[in-house]
């Protein structure tokens, strides 16, 4: 009898364990699933799809996201082109007041600033980033900033007095004769400016034209990518200078100069990111790999940099 009892006294504590355990798996499995990211997103409203967006981020980000309300543009702009975390309450805000646009468009105007007003909040540009310094109307060069390594364009391609940096000299020659191949006359008619002389020429306009229109046609004294050596202002023989549009040559160039480093960088539809009139002429060295990047991925200078040299 006393066996017996024995047993099933054994059998009930073996079973209570057993049950115990059970429990409390069940119970750390619960927390488990709470505490998960899963849980708390799904808590929050976003759907299965919108969750495994936002898990796509560090750890540290998807925090912060667990704190805020519901917005379901969160991850719809975490999967627009350029999207860059450290903006996103900026992009939120912008979309709020400004819901026309669509999202692209909002990344690309808060990437490059352009919700601030031109020549107010004004940074150094970062001379050490050599043919991807970025000048702009928010970067300016200083006006000691004199590039190293000038050297005067053969003027079999450019006008009297015009300098680049060596190695954006070398790629215009090369570009410019496979131009010449194809009978196109590339001549350089402005290319490195100092301060002094962007000076000059912005009091000149300034004069004439008044301060907004000046600024919406010439940058103000620092803010020139003239003053980097590796900007120039390109030519035809017997064409205007406005009309160069509508020449052979410009529609070789936009399908061209990048194979050589050059981007276009004042674009045509861009004139908000950039804040620049269309500038046919203009073309800028930024080497062949960011070249071709720019080219395919038809963005501006502004939002490349934004991405990927300052992030
Ligand atoms: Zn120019």
């Amino acid at each position: 009898m006393k066996k017996r009892r024995l047993k099933k006294k054994v059998k009930i504590i073996g079973i209570g364990i057993i049950l115990l355990t059970i429990i409390i798996i069940v119970l750390i499995k619960l927390s488990i699933l709470f505490n998960s990211y899963e849980y708390k997103l799904k808590k929050i409203g976003y759907n299965k799809e919108e969750t495994s967006i936002i898990l796509k981020l560090d750890e540290d980000k998807v925090d912060e996201i667990i704190t805020l309300e519901l917005n379901k543009d969160i991850p719809l702009l975490i999967e627009t082109k350029y999207f860059m975390y450290k903006n996103m309450h900026n992009y939120l805000d912008f979309y709020n007041k400004n819901s026309s646009y669509n999202l692209r468009d909002v990344v690309e105007i808060i990437n490059t600033n352009r919700n601030k007003d031109y020549y107010v909040d004004i940074k150094s540009s970062d001379i050490t980033k050599g043919n991807l310094t970025l000048v702009n109307k928010y970067y300016a060069l200083n006006k000691e900033y004199e590039p190293v390594e000038l050297k005067s364009v053969n003027l079999q391609y450019a006008y009297a007095n015009n300098k680049l940096i060596k190695e954006a000299n070398d790629k215009y020659i090369e570009l410019a004769k496979a131009a010449k191949k194809l009978n196109y006359n590339l001549i350089i008619n402005s290319s490195y400016r100092d301060f002094e002389s962007q000076e000059d020429i912005y009091k000149a306009k300034e004069k004439t034209m008044g301060i907004e229109k000046t600024d919406e046609l010439v940058a103000r004294p620092g803010h020139s990518e003239h003053q980097l050596g590796y900007a120039i202002d390109i030519d035809l023989y017997k064409t205007e200078y406005d009309k160069l549009e509508n020449t052979d040559e410009y529609k070789w160039l936009l399908e061209n100069a990048h194979k050589y480093g050059f981007i276009l960088r004042y674009p045509k539809a861009k004139e908000n990111i950039t804040g620049y009139s269309f500038e046919p002429w203009h073309y800028r060295y930024v080497g062949i790999e960011v070249a071709e990047y720019i080219y395919k991925n038809k963005i501006t200078f502004d939002e490349y940099y934004a991405y990927y040299i300052e992030k």
